[in-house]
């Protein structure tokens, strides 16, 4: 708390106008969905403030089709926030993509979320099983598991209703890295560039 009053009394002085600005409206471009691990703040690493990033955090920032809370957080930010950008940040080093290369019982609910990671390795078992370097496969996964989950986004009616009618938001997979804190995009998508027909609505 004496935390908490420190820091308001630091932004007022900052800037008098600080919070009623804030407390108006907020107008956020992009929405990001990262990683619960403490170590993984959005506004923090991007140098961003309150008010500029719209964000939803789980475990190994999974983007699931049953996920209400997610589809909600996405609905909101896409059709309502209309922000420009979707970022899916994953991290190297990442304790749920980690758990989901094991073969260890973490009981339900846990072992629920983690097969969705598990899927992701099945899909891409071709390039991971020739890398032998466990950490380096460790990294790779983070890396593929960002893709798909970029993917997942775009196979949305919210988002691909959004591209057709406004050409936005683009859709970005990063990979935060703890040890040098730098960001890594890995994967990108434009508007309207999903070309899978089988998971493209019609009547948008
Ligand atoms: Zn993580």
């Amino acid at each position: 708390m004496l935390e908490n009053k420190a820091w308001a009394q630091e932004k007022v002085e900052e800037d008098s106008e600080y919070f009623n600005r804030l407390a108006e409206i907020q107008t956020p471009d992009f929405l990001w969905i990262g990683c619960s691990d403490s170590r993984v703040p959005a506004n923090e690493i991007t140098g961003t403030q309150p008010g500029e990033i719209f964000v939803h955090r789980n475990i190994a920032n999974m983007v699931i089709h049953t996920d209400v809370n997610l589809l909600s957080v996405l609905d909101y930010a896409v059709t309502y926030l209309k922000v420009k950008h979707v970022i899916v940040c994953g991290h190297y080093g990442c304790g749920g993509v980690k758990a989901a290369m094991t073969n260890h019982d973490y009981k339900q609910v846990l072992n629920m979320w983690l097969r969705n990671i598990k899927d992701v390795y099945r899909l891409n078992k071709d390039e991971l099983d020739v890398i032998e370097n466990e950490e380096a496969k460790f990294d790779r996964l983070v890396e593929m598991n960002v893709k798909e989950q970029v993917i997942h986004l775009a196979k949305t009616s919210i988002i691909q209703r959004a591209w057709k009618h406004e050409q936005r938001p683009q859709l970005h997979g990063w990979v935060y890295g703890l040890k040098d804190g730098l960001i890594k995009p890995v994967f990108e998508m434009e508007p309207n560039t999903l070309n899978d027909p089988l998971y493209e609505y019609e009547d948008l």
